[in-house]
């Protein structure tokens, strides 16, 4: 079968005519493969959803229980038949539950990989290379400047300004899903064990991966009783990047403004943010996580999603791949 008849794009998201049904559709659909939690892949509305237990806790927290008509719990390695097409289950290692999804038939296989790192992540479980005929890859950092150095690293800067400023706030940004607590937790292999404050966005998400066994350490909001503005003088304040913005930062004592992102990597970016203590820390693999991966799969043909498709495709093209840009809309960066 010619991969183009397994799968293609369409304006509802990547379409399987013979398996009818779509992977991340951006659309109300019929019935939705999701890969990931992140709003961009994962929306309300479908009739049927397939994905991880984690993917479908996550949406009920994000949606509400009535996320979808129905829903079916996939496991990583269930390989399952829906209309004749094999599909089967793989980590991802972007978040908590992320898949691949291995689509197959007629001895052609697709692996949509949604969005992927492969460093070790103490919040979810590892990548796993897929063999595959076509590989469907992100490339939010496809570019040859993109290269995430060690998050110990970074998370060791981080405990260095604790130490260095004990009488300020530390405020970090760090998307809701996924980043705030592998944060935490990276914080927590640091050796740092006080209480580490949150924002109350990220109240359930935290709970839930608790829940799953993900130990985050002790936690409590980040709730300013009057006049005692000084109980945050040196701790560890954890908030989506947004609440940064509003009237909710500016109550903590002298805050040192931090942000966890693979774009702190781009110095005008944080400077635009007023951040100053960036922390590259990223969910996406980086430049040559991309290559690697592309080279493990074994396959012989790239489609590249969302990101910076022209330098990945030319990679692939000087590596005697074929790869293309398939030209997705409606995703976007949120786990960045
Ligand atoms: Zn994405
Ligand atoms: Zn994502």
């Amino acid at each position: 079968m010619k991969p183009e008849a397994l799968l293609h794009p369409t304006e509802k998201g990547l379409y399987c005519p013979p398996g009818d049904f779509y992977i991340d559709p951006v659309r109300p659909v019929g019935r939705a493969l999701i890969t990931h939690g992140h709003a961009d892949h994962a929306r309300a509305g479908h009739a049927h959803v397939m994905a991880t237990r984690e993917t479908l806790d996550i949406m009920g927290i994000r949606y509400g229980k009535d996320f979808a008509g129905a829903t079916q719990e996939a496991a990583y390695g269930e390989v399952v038949t829906i209309n004749g097409v094999t599909v089967s289950w793989h980590p991802a290692g972007h978040v908590l539950g992320s898949a691949q999804i291995a689509v197959e038939s007629d001895g052609t296989r697709i692996v949509a990989s949604g969005d992927y790192k492969r460093r070790s992540d103490p919040t979810c479980t590892g990548f796993d290379v897929v063999p595959c005929d076509v590989f469907i890859t992100e490339a939010t950092f496809g570019l040859p400047v993109f290269t995430h150095p060690d998050d110990a690293g970074e998370i060791g800067r981080l405990m260095e300004s604790l130490k260095r400023f004990p009488e300020r706030a530390h405020l970090v940004g760090a998307y809701a899903l996924g980043k705030a607590q592998r944060v935490i937790a990276l914080i927590r292999q640091a050796g740092y064990t006080e209480t580490i404050f949150i924002h109350g966005a990220m109240d359930k998400l935290c709970s839930y991966y608790s829940d799953r066994g993900i130990d985050l350490g002790p936690l409590a909001p980040a709730t300013i009783e009057k006049g005692a503005k000084d109980q945050f003088a040196g701790k560890v304040i954890v908030g989506p990047p947004s609440a940064f913005a509003d009237r909710w930062a500016r109550r903590f004592p002298d805050p040192v403004a931090c942000f966890a992102s693979g774009w702190m990597r781009v110095r005008q970016r944080a400077r635009q943010r007023g951040v100053e203590l960036p922390l590259i820390i990223s969910d996406h693999s980086d430049w040559d996580e991309l290559t690697q991966t592309i080279r493990d799969t074994g396959a012989s043909e790239v489609w590249v999603t969302h990101g910076r498709e022209e330098a990945l495709v030319r990679w692939c093209e000087l590596h005697q791949i074929r790869a293309r840009p398939l030209n997705l809309v409606g995703y976007e960066d949120e786990a960045e």
